[in-house]
């Protein structure tokens, strides 16, 4: 059975963009929420000297990691940021030295089993750099009692238009990546390993495919069709293995755990230094970039400055997103930092800002024509023009029954819609209804 998916134009235009590192920036924030989980407490104060690695806040939740200095330089103060969520964090602001020198004490670190890996994986500050931001130690974690995993899926489909950080990631760093998965699968004692790879990246399937013959044969390299969402979990745990992650249930209740390639190589990268999660390749593209690349950018570096290093021209810009146009979040504040989770800026023109989805160019809506053209869309099968009807009425049963909370917000629905509806932006107001 193969599931349903749409084509996208792929605009992928920086896939031969080397990364290039961004100079040290004058002044750097660094956010204590850089984790789908608890936000961390700020560890140093006003006045403190910081140096490249060194712990700036912690927090003693078990979902969450600690958060890194990516600078040396002086604290010039705690401020708050209004994220997306609605909620403030904090932040320690940074005045950098430029000399950008490394905290002493960074070594790899001591691993013989899978706590003491799991341990140090928190420690690196590690969380899911494709966009989700999970803790990873947490999917490492897994209860034994509770889950049987035996299989590691490395996604590196990147299906969204535009970015490309995960393929120049494959291309640049494939040793790292290689010693990542053999890291996991080590300490984690999995067996088998799939690295997904959509066709449109031809290089990276051969680099990563001679690796794989080179270092250890178990593991496949899997070109998948360049359709959207193909990087979605539960869209490429069904592709590479064939199980399917019912509602309610994490890849784990499959035996499956999913990492995004490029915390693979960051994995690989820490085993061998030690040096914590303080800097990410980042695609900055869209039209209103003049010179489209990929950098290496400092965790807490602000937007404008990304956006400036690429040609951007700020005056003329009409939105700029974190992340792909199907699933990105709008900026409201070009002056805020780049997280660990953010894997790509797009600077687009005037004509996009209204768009809720930059991939839909028109906004007016207008009614349901009843063609079911989202239906077919829809990657998990559900019909977001009933879903749509159901949360209009505030109908919670219906919602329930027809299971929104399986929506994973990937925008199919909206964008095959003749009609413009905000069909997926519904299901998200849907979903947070019932957990009301
Ligand atoms: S946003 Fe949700 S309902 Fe719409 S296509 Fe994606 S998964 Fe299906
Ligand atoms: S795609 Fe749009 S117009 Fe067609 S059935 Fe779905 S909501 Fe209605």
């Amino acid at each position: 059975m193969r599931l349903n998916s749409i084509r996208l134009e792929h605009k992928k235009n920086t896939a031969s963009s080397q990364s290039v590192p961004v100079p040290v920036p004058k002044t750097v924030r660094i956010s204590m929420q850089q984790c789908a989980g608890a936000a961390c407490e700020v560890m140093v104060q006003k006045g403190d000297k910081v140096f490249v690695g060194q712990k700036i806040g912690d927090s003693d939740k078990y979902i969450s990691v600690p958060v890194h200095s990516s600078v040396s330089g002086t604290v010039t103060g705690i401020s708050e940021l209004l994220q997306v969520s609605g909620k403030v964090c904090k932040c320690v602001d940074i005045q950098t030295d430029g000399e950008q020198t490394v905290v002493e004490g960074i070594k790899p670190p001591v691993v013989s089993d899978r706590e003491s890996f799991c341990n140090a994986v928190r420690e690196s500050g590690c969380c899911g750099l494709g966009g989700a931001g999970f803790p990873t130690h947490v999917k490492f974690g897994f209860d034994d009692n509770k889950f049987s995993v035996d299989t590691l899926v490395i996604n590196a489909a990147e299906c969204e238009p535009y970015l490309t950080a995960d393929h120049r990631e494959m291309l640049e760093n494939t040793e790292s990546i290689f010693e990542g998965i053999a890291n996991i699968k080590k300490y984690l004692g999995i067996q088998n390993v799939y690295i997904g790879i959509e066709n449109n990246k031809p290089d990276a399937i051969k680099v990563m495919s001679r690796m794989a013959a080179q270092t250890d044969s178990t593991i496949k390299v899997v070109p998948l069709r360049s359709v959207y969402p193909q990087g979605a979990e539960k869209v490429i745990v069904y592709n590479l293995t064939g199980r399917i992650v019912k509602e309610g249930k994490i890849p784990a209740d499959v035996g499956v755990i999913v990492i995004n390639v490029s915390t693979c190589g960051f994995i690989g990268d820490y085993m061998k230094t030690g040096m914590p999660l303080v800097k990410k390749r980042i695609t900055v593209s869209g039209e209103m970039v003049g010179k489209p690349c990929n950098v290496i950018a400092p965790i807490g570096i602000g937007f404008e400055e990304l956006l400036r290093f690429a040609g951007c021209d700020l005056e003329k810009l009409g939105k700029a997103i974190t992340g792909g146009p199907m699933m990105g979040i709008d900026i409201f504040d070009l002056t805020d930092p780049v997280c660990k989770t953010h894997s790509a800026i797009l600077a687009l023109p005037k004509e996009v800002k209204e768009s809720k989805n930059i991939m839909i160019s028109r906004k007016t809506q207008t009614n349901c024509i009843r063609c079911g053209r989202c239906i077919q869309a829809c990657p998990v099968g559900l019909m977001p023009t009933e879903l749509e009807k159901a949360f209009d009425k505030k109908d919670r049963q219906t919602l329930k029954k027809l299971r929104v909370s399986l929506c994973m917000n990937c925008g199919s629905c909206s964008y095959v819609c003749p009609a413009k509806r905000d069909l997926a932006e519904k299901n998200q107001l849907a979903k947070a209804l019932l957990r009301t």
